[in-house]
């Protein structure tokens, strides 16, 4: 399916026609905003891992129940959804305090709520996307009280599926924004993304923020935070951090893990770091090896193949060079 016209330049993606008047192609930028576009910038592989990982979990949604759009990814940065008319509501679902609820209600930042939150925002980028309630929405006619019910009741569900996959990845699952739309038929179903630029992930053990308020809060290295792995997982890792994969599959990916961490390689080597190690282990093979590379020199990645014994698949990505104690205690060879 080819792009036809361009019909939509936002912050972070373009929306291009296609032959079919029910499809458009997403594709997704590089470009960061925050504080709805005063604070901009470029993060150099940001599309490519926000599309892939949006891309995984709508799939993962769908066959859980929950419509999407997703209809098939295109290449790295693009991918075919079904046209939807949004629904002019941005949908926020809370876990723990942070951002504008800390902030608004005066409260700390990681409280743990008993019960997740669900919140609206008017989706008007001139008002600035005010915050507004059900009654408001249906006043200003920008949802019928059916879809708002359904909306609620999906937002739920998504918060339930992606709290458990972000947990298994040792990563607690903030908050997040999502945006519905209507099909044709006016059926909803959920459009958009769900990536790190709309989440806010915190790394369960040290909390480490691994999403966008990096960029926010200048804290550096967003590109290092979200690393992505196969079709099987999306691992959100920080320094160092070991994150289980999937058991199945990833051998068939061969070639796609290894663009990814060159991917990788270029995102560390823009970000002016002075080491990098990542070691990818699957099955008790090591499948990548580009380890403790001294980086801003221009050294080229080497992508290794040495088997090494492991108990359980791992990867670990580090921005410093890996602890290499993660892979001690297994028999045979260590990884170098
Ligand atoms: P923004 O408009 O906030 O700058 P983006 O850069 O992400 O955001 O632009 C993508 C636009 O495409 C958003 O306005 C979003 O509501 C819209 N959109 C997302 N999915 C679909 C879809 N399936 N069909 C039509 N529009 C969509
Ligand atoms: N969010 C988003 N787009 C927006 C506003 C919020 O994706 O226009 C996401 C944001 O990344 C966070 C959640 O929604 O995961 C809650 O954001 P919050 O209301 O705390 O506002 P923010 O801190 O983004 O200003």
């Amino acid at each position: 399916m080819e792009k036809i016209h361009e019909l939509y330049e936002g912050k972070a993606k373009k929306l291009y026609s296609t032959p079919d008047p029910r499809l458009v192609i997403v594709s997704y930028k590089d470009d960061a905003t925050a504080f709805n576009g005063l604070k901009k910038g470029t993060i150099v592989g940001k599309g490519v891992i926000n599309n892939k990982m949006s891309n995984l979990l709508m799939q993962r949604l769908e066959k859980m129940g929950v419509p999407t759009h997703f209809v098939e990814e295109l290449n790295e940065r693009e991918t075919l959804v079904k046209k939807v008319s949004i629904v002019p509501l941005e949908v926020i679902v809370r876990n723990v305090s942070a951002g504008s609820f800390a902030k608004r209600y005066g409260v700390e930042e990681g409280i743990v709520f008993t019960k997740p939150t669900i919140e609206f925002s008017y989706k008007n980028d001139v008002l600035e996307d005010p915050l507004l309630n059900e009654e408001h929405a249906l006043a200003l006619k920008l949802a019928r009280e059916e879809e708002i019910a359904l909306i609620k009741k999906y937002a739920l569900q998504v918060n339930e599926i992606l709290k458990t996959f972000w947990d298994e990845c040792g990563v607690t699952l903030v908050d997040f924004k999502l945006e519905f739309g209507r099909l044709y038929d006016g059926t909803i179903v959920l459009a958009d993304e769900i990536s790190p630029d709309t989440s806010r992930l915190w790394d369960n053990k040290t909390g480490e923020k691994l999403d966008k308020d990096r960029f926010r809060r200048d804290l550096g290295g967003v590109e290092e935070a979200q690393v992505l792995v196969g079709t099987q997982l999306v691992g959100v890792v920080g320094t160092n951090t070991v994150v289980g994969l999937d058991n199945h599959g990833i051998a068939d990916h061969v070639g796609e893990l290894q663009s990814i961490l060159q991917t990788l390689h270029q995102m560390v080597t823009g970000s002016g770091q002075t080491g990098l190690g990542v070691v990818l282990l699957h099955g008790g093979l090591v499948l990548d090896l580009v380890h403790l590379m001294e980086l801003g020199t221009g050294g080229d990645v080497e992508l290794g193949t040495q088997p090494c014994v492991t108990h359980q698949p791992v990867l670990v990505v580090g921005l410093q060079p890996v602890d290499l104690a993660v892979l001690e205690g297994e028999e045979g060879h260590s990884p170098e």
